[in-house]
């Protein structure tokens, strides 16, 4: 059996495995040594925010039972997308189909901080008071459902092989874990991961509370995208024990941490000034 039949075959397994394989070793490393002392206790946490990541799972088989491979498939058969259109050798696809499908979920996730109405379902993300390894399973379902939209119109328009399809959701999934980890990576191995993707340190700064620092770091794998795009702020200025983590409005848990708070997130309160078209420029040198 080749590789790709492989994958494609063993398509859950893989991604299961490695789905409880990486959990497993990032709470591990969280309970042992962690960054920051949590606000809300561990067992709320994970309770909500794994319960909202398993009803998402369920939502999406019902909706989508063919999922991204049953796309790439189809896509495929048809000879849709630049990739099947140039038969290049299937490594370089492969390496050309990540490194696209990954600055689309760089551009999407701008796109979700810049549009109010796409904003108010991103900020379940972002309102976990706290950073684990659960709040990078933490989305809104129709987020989640949007996100899968966006990603068959990539595979129509780029026919990815499956195999990258894959290993891109494996990876997506598993960056995710880690870089949401409440953990601490020796300075200079983190500084020297930081050329090439992004680590936890860096993405917390955009779970920050200041809106600067929660509108930098969009990247979720490879860290290029927020350095060439002018999106990318190093550390946070209250540094990482002292930050605060959330959206300045939300902060009573009842409506952040637990599952109906957070479903009815997106619906509560007026459009926040924090659309791109009302931010207030405090400094004039940042125009
Ligand atoms: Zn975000
Ligand atoms: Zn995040």
């Amino acid at each position: 059996m080749s590789f790709p039949e492989f994958v494609t075959q063993y398509e859950v397994n893989i991604r299961l495995s490695f789905f409880f394989g990486i959990f497993a070793v990032m709470a591990l490393w969280e309970i042992v040594a962690p960054r920051r002392a949590l606000t809300v206790s561990r067992a709320v946490r994970w309770s909500n925010n794994l319960g909202l990541a398993f009803l998402n799972s369920f939502v999406l088989r019902l909706l989508f039972p063919a999922a991204a491979v049953g796309v790439t498939a189809f896509t495929a058969e048809q000879g849709w997308g630049l990739l099947n259109y140039y038969q290049l050798p299937l490594a370089l696809s492969v390496v050309l189909a990540v490194i696209t499908m990954d600055f689309i979920i760089y551009l999407q996730h701008v796109l979700v901080h810049a549009v109010p109405a796409l904003w108010r379902l991103h900020r379940v993300h972002h309102a976990d008071l706290d950073y684990d390894v659960t709040t990078g399973a933490r989305f809104h379902p129709i987020e989640i459902i949007l996100s899968m939209l966006i990603k068959f119109a990539v595979i129509v328009v780029l026919g990815p092989p499956i195999v990258a399809v894959v290993i891109f959701e494996v990876v997506l999934n598993a960056m995710s874990m880690f870089n949401h980890g409440n953990v601490r990576l020796p300075l200079g191995l983190d500084r020297v991961l930081r050329l090439f993707v992004v680590t936890p340190d860096m993405h917390r700064v955009h779970h920050s509370v200041e809106d600067n620092e929660a509108n930098s770091n969009f990247g979720f794998n490879l860290s290029i995208w927020d350095r060439i795009f002018g999106t990318y702020i190093a550390q946070p200025r209250g540094g990482h024990e002292a930050m605060s983590i959330g959206i300045h409005q939300y902060r009573e848990p009842r409506q952040v941490s637990w599952l109906p708070g957070m479903l009815a997130l997106p619906f509560i309160g007026k459009i926040s000034g924090y659309a791109i078209n009302r931010r207030e420029w405090s400094n004039p040198d940042e125009q």
